[in-house]
């Protein structure tokens, strides 16, 4: 029922501080209601002696995941990151029963290579997990997040290009669902990367830089809201003029993103913030912002969608 991601692009931050960013997030969310939640970040596999996505979920209140975070943690809390993304999820069940399994983030498979969170409902669901079963990817959670997680690996393993970006991943995933979403995903395989999408349910992102922003690829799509005045929201709005666009940090692009499913979240750290709209896909890669908006596949009925994935 709420999400928060936190990115820091060369803005050093130890491990600490990125544990607090979220969890503070999450709290901030906590009156939405929830019955679970859970993490995603960076850790360190020490048998291969590589990243790779760390989950942490616990059913209960936030301060129950924040502990858990901690005890779970084998990482020293003062390492410090150049760059991270960290996503974060409070949960209530619309498909499953509240669980850690069930919980957000959910993932592509065993080795975490893709994670998303979600709020929302899915309602082709059942049809594509039909599919990706039949495909042999196994599913673990009673969730409809899940079929996103293993629809975008199954998109992965079946791209045609090697350089096939994130943000095309995604744009390939969210013509296949039907229903409501705001998506946040983060994946091994774009380390440092993150895309969030939505439709129906609501998703902002929050820039922070002591740097100048400049937006690159005039026309302008989004909208640039002062949270000051929260009454005269979107007042500074900026003219729509095309369908896609770039945001970035000048200098040595020092800046930081905030995701998050409510203004709440967001207005402690920043007050720049861009509200997505229907099938908006924002990306970020090398500390660079790009939201465009995808076309919608022409079905509304989820069998000739699949046929489509095929
Ligand atoms: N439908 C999803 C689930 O049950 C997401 C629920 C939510 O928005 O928290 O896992």
């Amino acid at each position: 029922c709420g999400i928060f991601a936190y990115m820091n692009h060369r803005v050093p931050r130890t491990r600490k501080e990125i544990f607090e960013t979220l969890i503070k997030g999450l709290q901030r969310l906590e009156y939405r209601g929830y019955d679970s939640a859970g993490v995603a970040i960076d850790g360190n596999n020490h048998e291969v002696k590589e990243r790779h996505i760390q989950l942490v979920k616990k059913r209960g209140k936030v301060k129950a995941l924040d502990e858990e975070l901690y005890k779970q943690d084998s990482m020293d809390l003062k390492v410090e990151f150049e760059t991270h993304f960290g996503i974060a999820h409070t949960r209530w069940a619309t498909h499953g029963v509240p669980s850690a399994v069930n919980s957000h983030p959910q993932r592509s498979d065993k080795g975490n290579e893709f994670v998303v969170i979600h709020n929302g409902i899915i309602t082709n669901y059942k049809d594509l997990r039909k599919f990706l079963e039949s495909k042999g990817y196994e599913f673990e959670s009673e969730t409809d997040t899940e079929t996103i997680a293993k629809l975008i690996k199954y998109v992965f393993d079946n791209r045609e290009t090697e350089d096939i970006t994130f943000s095309t991943l995604v744009e390939r995933v969210i013509q296949q669902l039907e229903g409501a979403f705001a998506l946040v995903f983060k994946s091994v395989h774009y380390p440092g990367e993150a895309v969030a999408t939505r439709r129906g349910s609501p998703l902002l992102i929050g820039v922070r830089s002591k740097y100048k922003l400049s937006t690159e690829q005039i026309p302008i799509l989004y909208r640039t809201c002062t949270l000051e005045n929260v009454e005269n929201i979107c007042k500074t709005r900026m003219k729509r003029l095309d369908s896609s666009a770039c945001l970035h940090a000048v200098g040595d692009k020092a800046v930081e993103f905030f995701f998050a499913s409510d203004a709440s979240a967001i207005i402690e750290h920043t007050n720049r913030v861009i509200f997505l709209e229907d099938d908006d896909i924002a990306a970020v890669a090398d500390g660079k912002l790009s939201i465009h908006r995808v076309k919608r596949s022409a079905s509304d009925d989820p069998s000739r969608a699949i046929q489509t994935l095929q």
